[in-house]
């Protein structure tokens, strides 16, 4: 069948980076209408029920739905987004929003995340309803606007408003099922299923001084240099090791070299093989092991010969799983040290971590689906550092997964280095096995 279904998911791709539905963090930008109503008029044919639902005029979401036939059997949602981060033509080999298919790749913003899977999840839809598809249990496909800011218009409004249209207890979304470049005992192909990611505390500080004339400094109580300082000590901060289950689970399975695989699991030695690796594992080495705290915005002062009594700084946190905010907070406390009785807490955000179990009937599908498309693979559980919409999900009890099939020929470093980057593209032959993967496991974890 493929032929035909590889060639469709190519053009609907390249229409939707065409469509660049870039998403900069403001409410009017993302205008994912744009897809929705490509996607509306691809899935439009007798016997789709399709509907879509909007928090914010031009932010729509889509909502495809087999509904199965027996009300006891499982539900399984696949989730693409449909909104891309932004991207700067200088520096790309091809035009980011062009969509070209150069030497077998299609190329743009949004080509690995995730207009490709968004693609082949809607591909797979498509086909299973021309099919005449009647599972026991429910298939959903939902394309979601704004998971590149936070999901305000996306996922968390749909999970919020509209879990009668999209509630399920299995859930598959960004990303995983790439292929590890990382040194192996094990042979064969390691590939990630996400199941876990880091929770997100962001911080905004003010930090208060006494305005004066800056013509006399001598003894001043300046809220800017007392911001630089705190700025100082936050970045150069040492938060303790944490060698979480789920990380010990993913280096167990991911089989290393026995030198490696005792220095990942030792909290006392995990940081002296940083600087051995390659810099893209180390930073994902480092970020799994402990929470993170970058700050990353400061801002104060009001003119140059003014005094600075206010100054604020934000600080991106990244949380393990089984953190607490008030524990997270403890450590924030320390890294500013004496200071701290300078600064103002005047934002805290509260998103933890979330985690599925690796083990679960659809996991043992997936696995199953995967070995049928590539013989060699194993699959490896995996914590993401970043965040994805799985965690509005997760949050209402069900299994979620980051999981899709990318080619062999992709390794994960190069898969990461086009995340967000430059000469962002993806190869045919990877919408033709995600499409396979998510037509095969409908059938086989539906039936
Ligand atoms: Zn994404």
């Amino acid at each position: 069948m493929t032929d035909v279904a590889t060639g469709e998911a190519t053009e609907l791709l390249q229409q939707l980076i065409r469509n660049q539905c870039v998403n900069d963090g403001t409410p009017e930008s993302g205008n994912e209408d744009r897809q929705v109503a490509v996607l509306r008029s691809y899935l439009d044919l007798p016997g789709a029920e399709v509907q879509t639902y909007s928090k914010r005029e031009g932010r729509g979401n889509l909502v495809l739905r087999i509904e199965g036939t027996d009300r006891t059997a499982p539900t399984l949602l696949l989730m693409g987004h449909t909104d891309v981060v932004p991207a700067s033509a200088s520096g790309w080999q091809r035009d980011p929003f062009g969509g070209e298919l150069v030497a077998g790749e299609v190329w743009g913003r949004g080509a690995v995340d995730m207009l490709n899977l968004t693609t082949t999840m809607a591909v797979a839809a498509q086909r299973l309803v021309r099919d005449g598809f009647r599972p026991r249990g429910t298939l959903i496909y939902l394309a979601v606007a704004d998971e590149e800011n936070q999901g305000i218009y996306g996922a968390e409004f749909m999970t919020q408003q509209h879990w009668d249209a999209v509630g399920a207890g299995y859930v598959v979304s960004e990303n995983g099922g790439v292929r590890s470049d990382l040194p192996t005992t094990a042979g064969g192909l390691n590939l990630n299923l996400t199941v876990a990611e880091k929770g997100t505390q962001w911080v905004k500080l003010r930090v208060v001084g006494t305005p004066g004339h800056g013509s006399a400094p001598y003894a001043a109580d300046n809220a800017v240099a007392k911001a630089a300082r705190i700025v100082s000590r936050v970045a150069s901060y040492e938060p303790p090791v944490r060698l979480h289950e789920i990380w010990r689970r993913y280096v167990t399975a991911m089989a290393f070299p026995a030198e490696l695989e005792e220095a990942f699991t030792d909290p006392a030695r995990i940081d002296s093989v940083l600087p051995t690796l390659p810099l893209g594992l180390a930073k994902l080495v480092h970020a799994s092991s402990r929470n993170t705290f970058s700050p990353n915005v400061v801002s104060g002062g009001t003119k140059v010969n003014v005094i600075a009594d206010e100054a604020h700084i934000e600080i991106d946190i990244r949380t393990l799983p089984d953190e607490t905010r008030d524990a997270v907070r403890g450590l924030l406390q320390d890294a500013i040290g004496d200071h701290w009785s300078d600064v103002e807490l005047l934002y805290e955000s509260d998103n933890v971590s979330t985690a599925s179990p690796f083990e679960s009937p659809l996991k043992d599908v997936l696995d199953r689906v995967t070995r049928s498309l590539l013989p060699e693979a194993r699959l490896v559980p995996a914590l993401t550092v970043g965040a994805t919409d799985n965690r509005f999900f997760r949050r209402k009890g069900a299994v979620a997964y980051g999981y899709g099939l990318m080619s062999p020929e992709l390794p994960m470093s190069q898969f990461r280095s086009m995340f967000h980057g430059r000469d962002e593209r993806v190869h045919v032959e990877s919408l033709r096995l995600s499409t396979e993967l998510w037509v095969r496991t409908a059938r086989e974890f539906l039936a």
